[in-house]
This record gives structure tokens, C-alpha cells and sequence, in this order.
């Protein structure tokens, strides 16, 4: 098992800033960070896994400590099958926790070698979700304090040059 790593899973339906910001406080703990975009055929998307994957890429492309992977099925076999212990998620508000709080017992239950570790919001990113970032996008609004310059572009060409 490697302590050092790190499986940080999500959507990320695009990348924010709040993101980056669990990326790099978690790069103060563990050694390496696998951003793993998960592959949900489920859930409805506006950037499609590949493009997400293609994004983050650039986005960490000069961290040789950050790696972007996909995944699909169940997340701890993943987790089990990088050899890694850990799966490391971001909390915002009261209302990520009953979700993730039930998410993380679901896991412990079926793998017991897993641990989830929590990091809690940096302040001024508590309110930044994906959900948000593409609300406010679609109707024109100015997002570049929530998203890097890239995800930027990328969401102004989903939204037919809806420029910020
Ligand atoms: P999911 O669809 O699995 O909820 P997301 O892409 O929305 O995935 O988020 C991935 C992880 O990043 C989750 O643990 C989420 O709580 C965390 N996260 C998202 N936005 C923020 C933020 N602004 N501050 C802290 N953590 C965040």
C-alpha cells in the first residue's frame, strides 16, 4: 500500500478554483495527488470525461506530483487497484456533509482499508461549486474569479462565445 498518494474523485464538470485549492493543500500532506475524473455515464455532463481530463491536464501539466486519471465502477476498486489508502474529498457547506458523510461509510464498509479524508473549505471558495460556475456562465456572468483562464475559454465556447 502507498501512504503517499492520494485519490482525489469528482466530476470536476469543469475544474475551479476550489479545486486547485484542495490540489495544492493536499500536495502540503500527501506526495502525489491522482485527480480522478469519474466516468458517470449517469450523471448529465456539459464537458464530456475527455475533454474534462484534457483541461485538468493543462491546468497541473507542470506538477509532476499531480496526475489525472479516469475512473469508472466502484470507487474503492480503483483506489485498491492504485495501491493507494486514501481517498481525499473537499467539504463545503452543512450540506455536503450528510452526502458525503453517508458516501464515505458506504466506501469504509465495502473496503475496509480505505480512509476518506476530509479537507475543509478555504473560505472564499465555500460557495464555488461546478453547478454554480456553469449558472452563472450560461447567462453571461463574469467567472473569472471562480475558474482558471482555460476553463474560462472552454465554458465560453460551450456557451457560444458568451466572452467574459
Ligand atoms: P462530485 O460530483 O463527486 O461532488 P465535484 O467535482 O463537484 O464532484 O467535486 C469534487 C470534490 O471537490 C468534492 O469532494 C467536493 O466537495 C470538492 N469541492 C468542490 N468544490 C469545492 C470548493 N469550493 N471547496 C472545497 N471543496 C470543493
Amino acid at each position: 500500500m502507498n501512504r503517499h498518494i492520494a485519490i482525489y474523485p469528482g466530476s470536476f464538470d469543469p475544474f475551479t478554483y476550489g479545486h486547485m485549492d484542495i490540489v495544492r493543500r493536499g500536495l502540503e500532506i500527501f506526495d502525489t495527488i491522482v485527480i480522478a475524473v469519474a466516468n458517470n455515464s449517469d450523471k448529465k455532463s456539459l464537458f464530456t470525461v475527455a475533454e474534462r481530463v484534457e483541461m485538468i491536464n493543462q491546468l497541473v501539466e507542470n506538477n509532476p506530483r499531480v496526475r489525472v486519471e479516469t475512473f469508472g465502477g466502484l470507487l474503492v476498486d480503483y483506489v485498491v487497484e492504485k495501491k493507494a489508502r486514501v481517498i481525499l474529498r473537499g467539504l463545503r457547506a452543512v450540506t455536503d456533509f450528510e452526502f458525503e458523510f453517508q458516501l464515505a461509510q458506504m466506501n469504509h464498509t465495502v473496503c475496509q482499508q480505505v480512509e476518506t479524508l476530509f479537507m475543509m473549505t478555504s473560505p472564499k471558495f465555500a460557495y464555488l461549486s461546478s453547478s454554480i460556475v456553469k449558472e452563472v456562465g450560461r447567462l453571461g456572468g463574469d467567472i473569472s474569479k471562480f475558474v482558471p483562464p482555460l476553463v474560462n475559454e472552454e465554458l465560453a465556447k460551450k456557451f457560444g462565445g458568451n466572452k467574459n
